[in-house]
């Protein structure tokens, strides 16, 4: 049985909106009651499970790829699905509401795509999509105030119209980040730059999002006080640094280091990359940071002094790349004063400084 006229899905949006539409477009219901009695469960929305899809393609005449192209699928434990990406719930972002308070006003006009109804967008629901496009603004995020909003019904999960006015009032302009046009041309199915393909999409957000902190707001800067714009404009940074791949990263961490030794005068790796470093030494996660751990890794014992023996991002390392003063001081016996002095007479063809530590091959 298909329910006539048929309501189509408007460019962009989620199933969970658009099942919240049914019900008063076909019914004259609220779209959870119209949901319970197609008995159709909140979660198989949100979770657009097979039978879901299945069902809702039956009842709607809308082909069920079209329906589930439109939703985040859970695929495992803690690890969901939009169209051809993977990724975990930190990117999948279901303990969020998000919105943009400028869009939910615009579907308020009666003549819209969506008659006068609220239309949640899927990209919303995705960690490093931050800005409305079309608006120029910051979207509005808070943590949910319970499991049931998952269900992101934006004529449950958003205020009144006049609370909206306020808050797109009071939203920081902000243009989109090149991160967050990336992740949605990625989705799209559009390739490039190859070294963000090559990983996972939560993985290349975090790689560009934590490098672009450091390089926009310093390597020690307190990540718990970034605003969403700061962040976006941190994944728009990482983003610019990695698009020519590795070349790029290493490029941003001599950046990052070169600043923080201009901070602090002296220190190992932890005190050039920060939070970079800490991010990937002391993960409190399992997820799996993907390629970026490797090139840091190589760019840590490229430049710096790390003792043999000593884990560094979960591998030990096997031979010493640099020495400083200090440890050839000791690995030799010989005075640190003298080894500098020799250090003057002999041709030593890779000497660098960080902060005030001398350090060579
Ligand atoms: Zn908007």
């Amino acid at each position: 049985m298909v329910m006539l006229p048929v309501l189509p899905l408007i460019e962009g949006e989620s199933t969970v909106s658009w099942c919240s539409r049914l019900g008063p477009f076909h019914a004259g219901l609220s779209g959870p009651d119209f949901l319970k009695l197609m008995q159709i469960s909140r979660q198989s929305v949100v979770d657009t499970t097979d039978d879901c899809i299945g069902r809702l393609a039956d009842l709607t005449g809308i082909a069920a790829d079209r329906i589930r192209a439109s939703g985040v699928q859970r695929v495992g434990e803690a690890r969901f699905k939009h169209r051809d990406e993977v990724f975990g719930m930190r990117f999948a972002l279901r303990t969020h509401t998000t919105f943009c308070p400028a869009c939910l006003l615009d579907d308020a006009d009666p003549s819209g795509p969506s008659a006068g109804r609220r239309v949640g967008r899927i990209g919303w629901m995705f960690s490093p999509v931050r800005t409305c496009p079309r608006h120029g603004l910051v979207l509005h995020r808070r943590p949910n105030r319970g499991f049931h909003e998952q269900f992101q019904d934006m004529t449950l999960v958003a205020p009144d119209d006049a609370a909206l006015q306020k808050l797109a009032g009071n939203a920081p302009s902000a243009n989109t980040s090149g991160l967050q046009s990336y992740v949605e041309r990625r989705f799209d199915g559009v390739s490039g730059p190859d070294w963000l393909d090559t990983q996972d999409v939560d993985q290349a957000t975090k790689a560009c999002e934590m490098l672009g902190a450091c390089l926009v707001f310093g390597a020690h800067t307190n990540l718990d006080t970034l605003s969403l714009r700061d962040w976006s404009e941190a994944g728009s940074a990482g983003f610019e640094a990695v698009r020519d791949g590795v070349d790029g990263l290493r490029k941003a961490l001599e950046e990052i280091s070169r600043v923080s030794f201009r901070q602090i005068s002296k220190g190992g790796p932890q005190a050039a990359l920060g939070r970079m470093y800490q991010w990937l030494q002391f993960k409190k996660s399992k997820t799996d940071p993907g390629p970026i751990r490797d090139v840091v890794r190589e760019f840590v014992l490229d430049t710096m002094p790390v003792d043999p023996g000593s884990t560094l991002f979960g591998t030990p390392v096997e031979t010493r790349r640099r020495h400083s003063l200090a440890s050839l001081s000791r690995s030799t016996g010989v005075h640190q004063a003298t080894l500098r002095r020799a250090l003057k007479l002999t041709d030593v063809s890779d000497v660098s400084t960080h902060g005030t530590d001398l350090m060579f091959s």
